[in-house]
């Protein structure tokens, strides 16, 4: 039995922990390991060894960091392989997405290697006479990172890299689902040549997590997980005086218009909504689809679905097995509610075959049609392998349909109409829009987040919008005394 505890200043911690918690394998549904939960004590000790490494790192030079940049993007390359395989094993997708998972984080390693042109201030010469004013970004202190299940490697890679580059120390929780992974990605960090204690991972449930966000010396909280715990995350967080940026759930509209190439629509559709077995919050579950083409569009997201193969994600298949046996009978338990609100089940996952141990946490690709706004499979961030369509009048049937939606993280529209896909975008009311892309995540040097209740506060993660998250500005007024400019005046100073 494996025992995933703690990292702290680059060594596993030696303690014994007072609460522990259940790793599973979803593929065979037994329990692989118990990760260690921290204490609200131990989240202190741990915040006190990143704010001694801290200052150091804040000091290193720009050439220093970088160097350990570049090395640890290299470990993360040569050791992706090891990386997805603790995903799946933990997690249950199946190993090149898993593998996928590790390349997307490792583009925000590869940007924040750019960090000394990140940082650079700007300068003006003689803003008064002789006098020049600059500005100049300045690390933080101590940030939190906290991650959700879904992402083990990607989502911790979306902050930690910037907020290193940036100057800062990290305190890590993970998702106590599938802790093994961010465990692995942290220990490269010691071996790219970081200081002790500048990246530390702990482990832990809502104890640590409040102990986090309520620390005098962690000074900015990064979260991601579901919408009722990212808006807990960012009250308890700026109450207590923190930056917070927390990305919470979502419900992903496709919107599908007459004049799309109709296999592209099905094959995006059917990626997008049972990759990771729908456990993306990118995912598509909610497929919009004007009614004149309806029917044909869902005939071929049928005929796709009896190809794919769900089960082992070691085994080649298509899809994987849900987290949790919990989150599979909860994810379950919408086909029944589906049916009795009146949806049509077209295709029902609790059927067919899995390439798996029978104890495995599995359920199918499920489609539902004639699902309506009012139920709650179309309602709720169901968070599995089930897609919805939902047949609407017209565009602006379907638009406003989005724009009503309480969550805004991603949609897409799949049209070859250039004039429809750019009104589209002007129009959309969510934070990441795909113009026949199904999953339209932001690549490294953009920025990723959602709107509404997709994301509780101002900053989105990595790009430009995270570096400017883990530091915080300062302008200097600058003027090198000579003997002319002595003498009193007590007025405000204005410019000559
Ligand atoms: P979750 O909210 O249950 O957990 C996220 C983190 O919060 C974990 O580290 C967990 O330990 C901690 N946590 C859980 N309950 C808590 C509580 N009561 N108090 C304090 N901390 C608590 O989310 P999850 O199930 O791990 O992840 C799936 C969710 O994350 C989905 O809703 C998905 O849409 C969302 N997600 C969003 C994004 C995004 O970018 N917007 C990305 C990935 C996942």
């Amino acid at each position: 039995m494996n025992t995933v505890t703690h990292l702290i200043a680059g060594r596993p911690w030696a303690g014994t922990a007072a609460r522990t918690g259940e790793v599973f394998n979803p593929a065979t549904g037994a329990v692989s390991g118990r990760v260690d939960l921290a204490s609200a004590e131990l989240v202190g000790d741990v915040v006190a060894t990143a704010r001694k490494a801290w200052s150091g790192w804040a000091d290193a030079s720009l050439a220093k960091r970088t160097q350990v940049l570049f090395a640890f993007r290299e470990l993360l390359n040569a050791r992706k392989d090891e990386i997805a395989a603790l995903i799946t094993a933990e997690h249950g997708k199946v190993l090149d997405d898993a593998r996928g998972e590790v390349m997307r984080g490792l583009e925000v390693a590869e940007f924040a290697c750019g960090i000394p042109h990140l940082l650079k201030g700007g300068f003006t010469e003689n803003a008064s006479t002789n006098v020049d004013v600059y500005s100049i970004r300045q690390p933080l202190g101590v940030v939190a990172v906290i991650a959700p299940f879904n992402f083990p490697a990607m989502v911790p890679l979306w902050f930690v890299p910037v907020a290193i580059a940036c100057g800062n120390a990290v305190v890590l929780k993970p998702s106590e689902k599938d802790p093994s992974a961010a465990v692995a990605v942290a220990k490269l960090w010691t071996e790219a040549g970081l200081p002790d204690g500048v990246m530390n991972v702990v482990h832990g449930d809502k104890e640590a997590v409040d102990a986090l966000l309520t620390h005098p010396d962690v000074k900015a909280v990064s979260f991601v997980g579901s919408t009722p715990i990212a808006k807990y995350v960012y009250e308890t967080g700026t109450a207590h005086g923190k930056r917070v940026q927390a990305l919470g759930g979502a419900k992903n509209h496709m919107l599908v218009l007459p004049d799309a190439d109709l296999d592209l629509a099905a094959d995006a559709a059917i990626n997008a909504g049972f990759g990771s077995a729908g456990e993306r919050c990118m995912a598509i579950s909610a497929l919009v689809v004007v009614d004149t083409v309806a029917d044909d569009l869902v005939k071929r997201i049928e005929d796709r679905i009896g190809r794919l193969r769900t089960g082992d994600g070691t085994r080649g298949c298509d899809m994987g097995p849900l987290v949790t046996r919990a989150h599979r009978d909860r994810v379950a338990g919408y086909l029944d509610a589906g049916v009795a609100e009146g949806a049509t089940l077209a295709v029902d996952g609790r059927t067919g075959e899995f390439d798996g141990a029978a104890d495995g946490f599995w359920l199918g690709p499920t489609l539902f049609d004639h699902v309506t706004p009012e139920m709650s499979v179309y309602r709720d961030e169901i968070f599995g392998p089930v897609l919805s369509v939902v047949r609407v009048g017209s565009y602006d049937e379907g638009l406003d349909l989005i724009n009503a939606n309480p969550y805004g993280n991603g949609t897409a529209i799949f049209t070859n109409d250039g004039g429809a896909a750019r009104r589209f975008q002007r129009e959309v009311e969510v934070g990441m829009v795909g113009v026949n892309v199904p999953i339209p995540v932001p690549v490294s040097y953009y920025s990723f987040g959602g709107w509404k209740n997709s994301l509780f506060g101002d900053s989105h993660a990595h790009g430009t919008e995270g570096v400017h998250f883990f530091t915080r500005g300062k302008v200097v007024t600058s003027r090198w005394l000579d003997p002319s400019h002595g003498g009193l005046n007590l007025g405000f100073p204005q410019n000559t």
